[in-house]
């Protein structure tokens, strides 16, 4: 058996994966309607609706009803307590990075403090974030006071009414004005995804990628994977990461940055010759990294989850509201960790979409 320097058991997979990184969802709610995710505008039913029809030339495909979903009650949601005290137990068996994320991490009240509680464990490396970014001015000094080390946005349009078709939102000026606030408060690095979708976004590619350049940030072109909450994803909205790069290339002096000392790097990476921030692309469908991942999930009901797509969840709740004690909950993380995925099956002729979206699972 594996053991940390501690001389604890490590969680590690029937593959021998190692696990390393946990991503804690600490909300189910959002602020936020992004068409990759929960498309609940009537500008994202029109987007498929296009594309369903140009896919099905002349019979017009249906998208599935959306999923019925309504927010977890709170009873449901982990405290703080609880969350702080799986993140302990998962620490003290080799986790090393913890990310918060959502739905919309910051649509919970007295973040600050949850932050503050992670920070504090022993053993923690990296502490980081993801957002939409709205709500993040307003919250910046709290979070980097309590603690927090990195942070990522979310921002798939530099186009106002693109953006607002993409997410539903009209508040790109403070996304922006929230990354700008980022980097002047140090947080290093400060990256930012945009989920590339055919013919809604991928017209942005290279803006996107000058946005980074002039900003010096680490951006993350990902591709549109299938955990949309109306289950409208076609393969053909997938703009490859090769493609990606294929045209970032013609317009950037890009030279590869090596990531052979970090082999659960899910992204390819390139740097601007002129040393100013870099690109990443992150291909989970078309170059699926599943062999090299050390990823856990924890969702905002306390559901373990071993794979993005994972069909199964292990629920710690109950363990934790009854009596169980700290032993307890290492031996249920370990045995449930054994059972880790091999890799995801989209595009496979089995493959299921997971019940639960992006926004409830925590990406
Ligand atoms: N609300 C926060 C945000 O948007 O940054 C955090 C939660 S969100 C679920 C985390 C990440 O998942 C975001 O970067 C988002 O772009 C990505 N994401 C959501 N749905 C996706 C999908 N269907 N395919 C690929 N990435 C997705
Ligand atoms: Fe909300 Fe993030 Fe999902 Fe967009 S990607 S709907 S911001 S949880």
């Amino acid at each position: 058996m594996i053991q940390s320097r501690s001389g604890e058991p490590q969680l590690i997979d029937s593959h021998g994966r190692v696990l390393r990184d946990l991503r804690i969802s600490i909300t189910d709610r959002c602020n936020f309607r992004c068409v990759y995710c929960l498309p609940e505008t009537e500008e994202a039913a029109n987007f498929y609706r296009s594309r369903f029809q140009s896919a099905a030339g002349t019979s017009i495909r249906v998208p599935a009803s959306p999923i019925h979903r309504e927010w977890k009650p709170k009873a449901e949601l982990l405290t703080f307590e609880e969350i702080e005290r799986i993140a302990r137990v998962a620490v003290g068996l080799g986790i090393e990075k913890l990310r918060v994320t959502g739905g919309e991490p910051l649509l919970r009240n007295g973040v600050e403090s949850l932050v503050a509680r992670l920070a504090a464990i022993r053993g923690v490396r990296d502490l980081a974030m993801t957002t939409n970014g709205f709500f993040f001015a307003g919250k910046a000094v709290a979070l980097q006071s309590a603690g927090l080390q990195r942070i990522s946005f979310s921002l798939d349009s530099l186009d106002p009414i693109n953006f607002k078709k993409m997410t539903g939102s009209d508040g790109l000026t403070g996304v922006l004005d929230g990354i700008d606030l980022a980097r002047r408060m140090g947080f290093d690095p400060v990256k930012v995804n945009a989920v590339v979708i055919r013919g809604l976004n991928d017209h942005e590619i290279e803006g996107l990628a000058s946005f980074a350049q002039e900003r010096s940030l680490i951006f993350r072109f990902i591709e549109f994977m299938p955990l949309d909450s109306n289950r409208a994803w076609q393969k053909d909205l997938v703009v490859p990461g090769r493609e990606i790069l294929a045209r970032l290339k013609t317009r950037f002096d890009l030279t590869p940055v090596d990531s052979s000392t970090n082999p659960s790097e899910t992204a390819k990476r390139w740097r601007f010759a002129d040393g100013r921030g870099e690109i990443g692309i992150i291909a989970p469908v078309t170059e699926p990294f599943c062999g090299h991942c050390n990823r856990l999930r924890l969702t905002a009901d306390g559901k373990i989850r071993t794979c993005l797509f994972s069909i199964h969840e292990h629920d710690l709740r109950p363990l934790l509201r009854a009596d169980a004690t700290d032993d307890d909950l290492r031996e249920e993380l370990l045995r449930i960790v054994v059972h880790k995925e091999a890799g995801h099956r989209i595009g496979k002729p089995d493959f299921v979409q997971p019940a639960r979206t992006m926004s409830c699972i925590g990406g």
